[in-house]
């Protein structure tokens, strides 16, 4: 019998849960969803939630059924920043995410999972032109927040509700195995535009022999689900990691990783595409990083699956999103440090202030701030904002301005040994 946890390789399923008076492993739960389903029942009857174990005293946990019945928990608003930081219900606090511009009407978390109001149509009338979301004839929000999320913004919500934009040094190394598993865990408790996530988005699934042909059957369940069914027209979604960008005599093709069918783009999109997401189309993204996409897709008459719109997202190699390639650079040397942060993710809100890494091994957390640019006047001022901020927490920060070597990053406590060690 051990009582104590082991040190190294926190993992999202090592976290016990308690359930109508039974502990249980997180992963247990996540691995038998009918097993345990009479168990979330009875918690939610009974107690009404669930308790995250990670730290004394427990803490509340919501307990969440899909309409198609299926249980799942979920971190209790506001209380994301007392979990262990390890823990895989563990939030970074106010003024930390992008997500926080959004108005209840374009993310809304209920008992029964997340709505999501896409700003992208998926589905549009032929027998009514279309439209897009139009907020006028809703009452406007006190706050001014968004009110329908973009493409760039339903992908870095999906990032971070799997939690990639975290690192543990457990984790060692990500592969996109690993994303693609997170991430599905996440699409059967939203719908987007009123279509279960699941359903519209297709996410493409790690290569291997083995899966070749069931891939390829998924995929072309998905394409069948495309363009006209009666009076509407389906768009889809598809989240992918792209791996090269070839020409065609009409615009580009995206070849994606783990994914021999590519997509095709008109030259005007990519062009689009390049200019909004410059630093994930730049050639130092595919030659360090790795870029990740989520494209709105149509079939074409000949049945090529073909980009209506898209968002890229640069990530290092081990998918943890990066705002420029000196940030792929300092992700890369915390991670070679061992050290346990988070990437703090803009969604939507290119203008965010927002800390660009948060160590969380630290009590306060820390931060860290990579300065890439020298006299733009807005980025200066920038600047001089977040360091006021980190200065009124009293939080500890390390700065790097790329135009000098990195700064140590190893943690304090393993720099030199002490008396016991
Ligand atoms: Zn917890």
């Amino acid at each position: 019998m051990t009582k104590t946890r082991p040190e190294s390789t926190p993992t999202s399923g090592s976290c016990r849960i308690q359930l109508a008076g039974r502990t249980v492993q997180l992963a247990w739960l996540r691995e038998h969803t009918s097993k345990a389903a009479p168990l979330f029942a009875r918690a939610r009857a009974e107690v009404g939630h669930a308790w995250c174990l990670c730290r004394r005293p427990a803490l509340r946990l919501v307990i969440r059924c899909t309409r198609a019945g299926r249980y799942h928990l979920a971190g209790w608003p506001q209380e994301g920043e007392q979990h262990e930081a390890t823990c895989p219900f563990h939030k970074l606090g106010p003024g930390h995410s992008g997500r926080e511009s959004y108005s209840t009407q374009a993310i809304r978390e209920t008992d029964d999972g997340v709505s999501i109001r896409l700003a992208t149509p998926l589905a549009r009338s032929l027998d009514r032109p279309e439209t897009h979301e139009d907020a006028r004839d809703e009452p406007p929000d006190e706050r001014n927040a968004r009110r329908t999320v973009g493409l760039l913004g339903l992908l870095h919500w999906l990032w971070e509700e799997a939690q990639l934009n975290t690192w543990q040094p457990g984790f060692r190394h990500r592969t996109w195995h690993h994303c693609h598993a997170q991430l599905r865990r996440h699409l059967p408790d939203a719908t987007v535009n009123g279509q279960g996530l699941d359903s519209v988005l297709y996410l493409v699934p790690p290569f291997t022999p083995q899966a070749a042909d069931a891939n390829t059957a998924a995929l072309d369940a998905f394409r069948t689900r495309l363009g006209r069914h009666g009076p509407t027209e389906q768009r889809g979604l598809l989240l992918g990691q792209i791996k090269e960008v070839a020409p065609t005599p009409y615009g580009v093709a995206y070849r994606l990783a783990h994914q021999r069918t590519p997509l095709y783009a008109r030259a005007a999109l990519h062009t689009r595409a390049t200019r909004s997401y410059r630093h994930a189309f730049s050639p130092t993204a595919a030659e360090h990083g790795a870029r990740v996409a989520l494209f709105v897709v149509e079939r074409s008459p000949g049945g090529h699956l073909v980009a209506a719109d898209l968002a890229a997202m640069l990530t290092t190699r081990t998918y943890i999103p990066a705002d420029s390639s000196h940030e792929v650079v300092m992700a890369d040397a915390l991670a070679a440090c061992r050290r346990s942060f988070v990437k703090p993710i803009r969604y939507d809100s290119a203008d965010a202030v927002l800390p660009d890494f948060v160590l969380t091994d630290l009590h306060p957390a820390a931060y860290v701030e990579v300065y890439g640019i020298h006299g733009r006047e807005s980025y200066e001022r920038r600047k001089a904002e977040k360091r006021a901020f980190y200065q009124r927490q009293g939080a500890r920060l390390i700065e790097w301005d790329v135009a000098q070597p990195l700064p140590d990053l190893i943690h304090p406590e393993r720099r030199r040994p002490g008396p016991n060690a």
